[in-house]
């Protein structure tokens, strides 16, 4: 018999499948922006680097910026295993990790009616560390190899001493939801008429030119298979890119 941890588990690595709803994760501000649908989920959470981890510990909310990745339903996230807070995980503890990307400034002709255009997640889990050596080794391959796929293979090996230090969180996505306001300048009708410039200003995050190594060896040159980073690309698409080869080479 198939269990309900078994079927949430194939459930959340269907893409076409969505995730559940609950009082947790229903939008109910703009919930027209909304969505449950794991493909909405994950292409926000696959174009970002950047997440913000939130949990609460003795009654303090902590909201911590650092990399996740994602494997399927799974999330990861590492840190030292000096962390205070990392530490504090050991147990499992509620999680709530949000990627948000911010595209376009939205003048309106009242103060009001500003905005923003935005993709965002926000999923929800048991947050907890990663101990068992075969998947924390795989998870801390994942971290370079998501981002660089294929990377790993071309790397110093990781020490002993590397992988104890590094503690790997997983959260299980058991709930998630994803807003997105993609459209022009909102205003009330009576408001077109009023002589103020209005618009969107789009913004986007952009590769730099890369500054190689200046210890790099003789003959070493960047791999093509960073070709997605040049410069000038924009980083979403790079980084979804790269989620999409990471799959394709699993
Ligand atoms: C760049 C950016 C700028 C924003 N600017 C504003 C602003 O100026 N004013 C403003 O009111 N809101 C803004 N938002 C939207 C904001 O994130 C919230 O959606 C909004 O404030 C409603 O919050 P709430 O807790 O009342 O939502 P609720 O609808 O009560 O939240 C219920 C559930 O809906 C889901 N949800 C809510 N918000 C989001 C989200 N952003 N992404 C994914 N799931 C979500 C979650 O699962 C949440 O638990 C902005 C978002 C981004 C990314």
């Amino acid at each position: 018999m198939v269990g309900r941890h078994e079927t949430r588990m194939q459930a959340v690595n269907d893409t076409t499948a969505s995730f559940p709803t609950s009082k947790r994760n229903r939008l109910k501000r703009r919930h027209d922006r909304g969505s449950y649908d794991h493909e909405a989920v994950f292409a926000v959470l696959d174009a970002g680097l950047l997440c913000h981890v939130a949990y609460t510990f003795d009654g303090q909310p902590y909201c911590t910026p650092t990399i996740h990745w994602r494997e399927d339903g799974m999330l990861y996230w590492h840190g030292s295993s000096a962390s205070r807070m990392l530490r504090q995980l050991r147990g499992g503890t509620p999680a709530c990790l949000t990627v948000s990307h911010l595209d376009g400034l939205v003048l309106a002709r009242s103060g009001f009616n500003h905005s923003a255009n935005y993709r965002s997640a926000m999923c929800f889990g048991m947050a907890r560390i990663i101990d068992e050596p075969e998947e924390k080794l795989k998870a801390l391959a994942g971290v370079v190899d998501r981002f660089y796929p294929g990377r790993t293979q071309t790397l110093r090996a990781i020490s002993a001493q590397e992988a104890k230090a590094t503690t790997v969180i997983g959260m299980r996505i058991e709930e998630a939801s994803a807003k997105v306001r993609a459209k022009g300048v909102a205003d009330d009708e009576e408001d077109y008429g009023h002589p103020v410039w209005a618009g969107v200003i789009p913004v986007r995050m952009v590769v730099g030119a890369a500054e190689p190594c200046p210890r790099l060896l003789p003959g070493i040159v960047q791999p093509e298979n960073l070709a997605g980073y040049a410069e000038g690309a924009r980083l979403d698409q790079a980084l979804t890119q790269a989620q999409l080869a990471y799959e394709g080479g699993q």
